[in-house]
């Protein structure tokens, strides 16, 4: 294989591990964003669970005490109903207890509805609960993860650009630059091998005179239709054939 052609192989692998790096740093803050956006909805969903259960559990606290008051109000009526009188008296007594009684046995239902919603808001706040310690977990291990990481991109990407001037500085400028363009405008594949008469970037056949060329290892040639470098390389029924 040509020197020329192994060195822009090279060059290529290093350009192609800058732009996954560039790329993966790119995406930090939209990373950051997305597990920031879905803690604040998971925190919303448990405060308003929160505000919904104190809300009945004050509810239910109101009801229990007004129960427990009007309970009061019958065993002071029954107490009272020893001392007096007239039957008259006393009929109008029994018949306020009787009154008091029913309105009680009415809260109390109200109570018990009261309660299974209570107990129905806990179980949903506990899950509420559990939702949100998951992503905060997450959250903040993978922040941790990716303070780290931020600190040694920009030093990795360094690296790798040193690495990419030396690899470049062994080809003629003009061809690197008409390699980066290829390379920016071709999904990061600026060169290419040329198999069984066709161009492996953009599958299109290409001339046997060029494929020719190719096979000669004659100059740096490339593909028609996608302006690709290509090489030539044997594939196992060629090499075994020639
Ligand atoms: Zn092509």
């Amino acid at each position: 294989m040509m020197e020329q052609v192994k060195t822009l192989i090279d060059l290529q692998e290093v350009m192609v591990q800058v732009h996954r790096l560039e790329e993966e740093k790119r995406k930090v803050p939209l990373e950051v964003a997305d597990l920031k956006s879905l803690f604040e909805e998971r925190e919303a969903k448990f405060l308003a669970a929160e505000k919904e259960f104190e809300t009945l559990r004050q509810q239910r606290r109101e009801k229990e005490r007004e129960i427990e008051e009007e309970r009061d109000k019958v065993e002071r009526a029954k107490a009272k109903l020893m001392s007096i009188k007239t039957n008259k008296e006393y009929y109008a007594m029994l018949k306020e207890i009787e009154g008091t009684r029913r309105t009680n046995a009415s809260r109390e239902e109200e109570l018990l509805a009261l309660l299974s919603r209570y107990e129905e808001e806990e179980k949903r706040l506990a899950e509420r609960k559990s939702d949100l310690e998951e992503v905060e977990g997450n959250y903040r291990e993978r922040m941790v993860d990716i303070e780290a990481r931020m600190g040694t991109f920009d030093a990795d990407i360094e690296r790798i650009l040193a690495r990419k001037r030396q690899v470049a500085s062994r080809l003629e400028a003009g061809l690197v630059r008409r390699f980066e363009l290829i390379f920016g405008r071709r999904d990061s594949l600026a060169i290419v091998p040329a198999r069984n008469y066709s161009c492996t970037g953009c599958h299109m056949n290409i001339s046997p005179q060029l494929f020719n060329l190719l096979q000669r290892e004659d100059g740096i040639h490339t593909c028609p239709n996608c302006n690709r470098i290509l090489y030539y390389e044997a594939v196992e029924s060629e090499a075994a054939g020639g």
